[in-house]
C-alpha cells in the first residue's frame, strides 16, 4: 500500500470522517486487520479562515505549502486536501511537492460523467461557488455548474462557518439546504454536489430527489483506491 499524507483540519468534522472512510475502504477491500496508512496534518482552522475571509490566499497557501513538505518529508506519498475551499492554493501545493495531489474536484467530476450527468448544481462556500478554481475546474471536464443565487449563496455559506465546522448539526439548517436543493433542481441542475466536505454531515443522498455526490465520500474513495493500487 502507498502511504497517504492528509491536510486535514479544514474544519476536523470531516476530517474526522474522511479517517474513518479511509480506513473502512482499505479494511472493505483487504479485510483482517488492515488499516490505511496515513499521516495526518491538522491545521488550526481559526488561522486559515482569518485568511480565507482577508482574502490573502498566498499566506493560506503558504501555510499548506509547509504542511505538505512536512508530510512530504515523513513519509506520505501522496497528499490529499480535505476541504474542497483550500483548493484555491492547489496549485501552490503542487509545485512545492514531488508526489501528488489526489483533487477532490477531478474525482467528483469523473464520478458524475461515468454517470452520465451534465448539468449538475453546486454547493459549498462562497470562495467554492463564486471563484473558478473550483467550478471552471468542473466546467473544464465537460460539466455545466449551476450556483445559487446571491442570498442563497450567503446562506449557505453562513451555515458552513456558523455551524457544520464546529460539528453543529440542525434541522432548519437542513430544510434551508434542500430549499437551495429545489431552486437548483427546478433550473435544470440533473445531481447536487455537496461541494463542501462538512455538507454531507447534515444533508445525506436520502435528503436528495436526483442523485448527490458527497465530495468527503467520493474523495476518500478515490484516495483509497490509490492507497491500494500501490
Ligand atoms: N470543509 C469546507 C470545504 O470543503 C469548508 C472549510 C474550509 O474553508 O476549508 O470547503
Amino acid at each position: 500500500m502507498r502511504r497517504l499524507g492528509l491536510l486535514g483540519g479544514m474544519a476536523w468534522p470531516s476530517t474526522l470522517a474522511a479517517y474513518r472512510l479511509l480506513n473502512e475502504n482499505v479494511q472493505s477491500r483487504l479485510g483482517g486487520l488492515h488499516s490505511a496508512p496515513l499521516i495526518i496534518w491538522s491545521v488550526d482552522f481559526a488561522e486559515i479562515e482569518r485568511l480565507q475571509s482577508a482574502g490573502d490566499w498566498e499566506a493560506a497557501g503558504g501555510l499548506l505549502v509547509e504542511a505538505a513538505v512536512a508530510l512530504r518529508t515523513a513519509g506520505a506519498e501522496g497528499l490529499m486536501l480535505c476541504t474542497n475551499t483550500m483548493h484555491r492554493v492547489a496549485d501552490a501545493i503542487e509545485t512545492a511537492v514531488d508526489i501528488p495531489l489526489l483533487h477532490i474536484a477531478d474525482a467528483t467530476a469523473a464520478r458524475i460523467q461515468a454517470d452520465g450527468i451534465g448539468r449538475v448544481g453546486l454547493l459549498g462556500t462562497r470562495f467554492t461557488m463564486e471563484q473558478s478554481f473550483y467550478t471552471g475546474r468542473l466546467q473544464d471536464r465537460g460539466l455545466e455548474v449551476l450556483v445559487p443565487p446571491h442570498p442563497q449563496r450567503e446562506r449557505v455559506h453562513r451555515i458552513i462557518y456558523d455551524e457544520l465546522v464546529h460539528g453543529h448539526l440542525h434541522d432548519a439548517s437542513r430544510e434551508i439546504y434542500l430549499e437551495v436543493i429545489a431552486g437548483l433542481i427546478a433550473r435544470g441542475a440533473g445531481a447536487i454536489i455537496a461541494g463542501c466536505t462538512e455538507i454531507e454531515l447534515l444533508v445525506t443522498p436520502a435528503d436528495v430527489e436526483v442523485p448527490y455526490y458527497a465530495t468527503t465520500a467520493i474523495h476518500t474513495q478515490a484516495a483509497s483506491d490509490w492507497i491500494l493500487d500501490g
